[in-house]
């Protein structure tokens, strides 16, 4: 019997905050104000910011496990408050601001938050939680505070750290030992089936994901890097960014509540932003602006946009690859912490033709180290190189084993994987590619049509900007396919053109009896296509057909 002899450090928030604060130090932290003035400060500044919120949180009573909720932008006091709470022991619960103040309530009850940290700008928000049922025990306002409590002045009710060294006094601040399977964070789903669910992170699951997240192979952040989260820490943690900078030291810029493509252009060629991270319909805007304003904006020579929480059009990619810029595919769920796959052709590819290497990058992509995949329909793993679709199953250190309070147990299989609820294949090169929601498939005469497949080809024409396509019910098929489009500014295209175009790859059945030009498709908080709403709205389209 061989006995490991290596020391067992727990993997907790305190190794980031430690190395940001003594080995990062000097790395900077640029915030966006609701003003649009530029505020700078540094991790060395943050660490130990939020050290204080820590201490001042454990002086306000706050035990372990309990919720500190956040309704924030993207901002450095946020960075501190997601370093700062789980240092007390207790759990960061970032509430998603975009979702109906209902909700959000439902949320912060269900969480059973006990305080909130709130951007003075989203005050008015606040009050409408608070009118819909929600209640904190404390309230502390970043920025002014009018009649609540401030965020600045329950940092300065921090006392020293009660250490080994210091004479015990009531007035120090004992931080717990934490320890790695602690919970650190909750994020809940967006709801789109169902109620939102927690799904409670470790601050092991956050360590590992934060690891592997920086790798080359995955999204390559390095302290050189000058790193943009578009993607709203209210949305799966920024997609575990801020941990990812805070760990490798890459100087950061929080956008704030300007999102809109020329503000974002902005900050992007202001501060030589190398590595920006957000939702497709971001890049599509950012595309646009540049098109039509050519040379406006000086960006960093191979700025790398990474893209997940929807598919990627392939035109996308490749539109920005004309630009000099280059878009990064990723895939991943609340309930992966996100990352589970990433699109990067592999070298032993590097030289195929521009088509295959397209069609791969448009792809979901293969899992980074530590995680897994398979697809499995009810015939068992649909293998590489198989036409047919299954579901996308996941497991990992960082993919959640449950929701809080254990709710739809139906979402593991027997054998202890996630079932994502996405429909996919897997190609000859092991490429995992998405087709569909499960939910979103639409069935015609017996036979399944993916809607994602449709609309992903859709969004190659030259003219289309977006196309959500959705199944709606139909007396004689039961279901038929419907494709609401928007067109690119100043482009033109007939449905009968845009229907041939979907012929020219799809068979007969798949083709959307109607496309509907609108101006814009309806969108979820995260920025996907509001599905749901599109089904309502068109649901007695075929009422009156033979
Ligand atoms: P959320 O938990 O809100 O982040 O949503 C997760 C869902 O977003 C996944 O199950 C997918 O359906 C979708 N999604 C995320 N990334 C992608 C992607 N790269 N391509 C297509 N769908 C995606």
């Amino acid at each position: 019997m061989t006995t490991a002899t290596m020391m067992d450090v727990p993997l907790t928030i305190e190794l980031v905050l430690d190395r940001a604060e003594r080995w990062m130090s000097a790395s900077e932290v640029v915030s966006r104000r609701p003003d649009k003035s530029l505020h700078r400060t540094t991790y060395g500044a943050v660490a130990q910011r939020a050290r204080k919120l820590a201490r001042a949180l454990v002086v306000a009573g706050i035990q372990r496990g309990e919720r500190v909720a956040t309704l924030m932008w993207n901002h450095a006091e946020h960075l501190e408050a997601y370093l700062g709470i789980p240092l007390a022991g207790a759990v960061t619960h970032t509430l998603n601001l975009r979702l109906h103040p209902d909700e959000i309530a439902f949320i912060a009850n269900d969480a059973r938050d006990r305080f909130l940290i709130v951007d003075d700008v989203l005050l008015p928000l606040y009050d409408k939680i608070v009118a819909a049922g929600a209640s904190f025990e404390r309230v502390f306002v970043v920025g002014a505070s009018g009649k609540h409590e401030s965020y600045e002045e329950l940092l300065a009710t921090a006392p020293p750290e009660l250490t080994a060294g210091s004479s015990a006094s009531i007035s120090l601040a004992q931080l717990p030992d934490l320890a790695e399977t602690d919970a650190l964070g909750v994020c809940y789903t967006s709801g789109t089936t169902g109620k939102p669910k927690g799904v409670v992170y470790s601050h092991r699951s956050t360590i590992l994901h934060s690891l592997v997240a920086a790798l080359p192979d995955a999204l390559d952040l390095a302290r050189a890097d000058t790193l943009l989260p578009v993607v709203p820490m209210f949305h799966v943690n920024a997609w575990g960014l801020p941990f990812v900078a805070a760990m490798t030291g890459a100087k950061i810029v929080f956008p704030g509540p300007h999102l809109d493509p020329p503000s974002l252009l902005d900050l992007l060629a202001a501060e030589k932003v190398t590595v920006a991270a957000g939702v497709p319909t971001i890049w599509l805007g950012i595309r646009e602006q540049l098109d039509a304003n050519p040379g406006k904006w000086q960006l960093q020579p191979g700025l790398r946009m990474i893209v997940g929480g929807s598919a990627a059009p392939e035109q996308l990619i490749r539109d920005f690859d004309r630009l000099g810029l280059t878009l990064l595919h990723a895939w991943g769920m609340t309930e992966t912490s996100p990352i589970g796959l990433v699109s990067r052709v592999p070298p032993h590819l590097a030289g195929a033709d521009e088509a295959t290497r397209y069609k791969l990058r448009a792809k979901q992509g293969t899992p980074p180290p530590l995680v897994d995949v398979r697809v499995r329909n009810w015939q068992g793993d649909v293998p590489a190189d198989d036409k047919t679709n299954g579901e996308l199953l996941v497991r990992g250190p960082w993919v959640a084993r449950q929701y809080a309070g254990g709710h739809t147990p139906d979402r593991w299989t027997k054998d202890g994987w996630f079932r994502t609820g996405d429909v996919a294949r897997v190609d000859e090169h092991g490429f995992v590619q998405l087709t569909d929601r499960v939910a979103d498939m639409i069935k015609s005469g017996g036979e399944w049509i993916c809607s994602q497949e449709v609309e992903n080809h859709l969004m190659g024409h030259p003219a289309v900007r977006e196309a959500a396509v959705i199944g709606v019910p139909h007396p004689k098929w039961s279901e038929r396919p419907i494709a609401t489009v928007v067109l690119r500014p100043g482009a033109q295209a007939s449905a009968d053109e845009l229907r041939a175009h979907v012929g020219a790859k799809f068979a007969k059945f798949w083709i959307p009896d109607t496309i509907v030009f609108v101006d814009a498709i309806p969108r979820t908080s995260a920025g996907k296509f509001k599905k749901t709403e599109l089904r309502e709205t068109y649901r007695d389209h075929f009422k009156d057909e033979p």
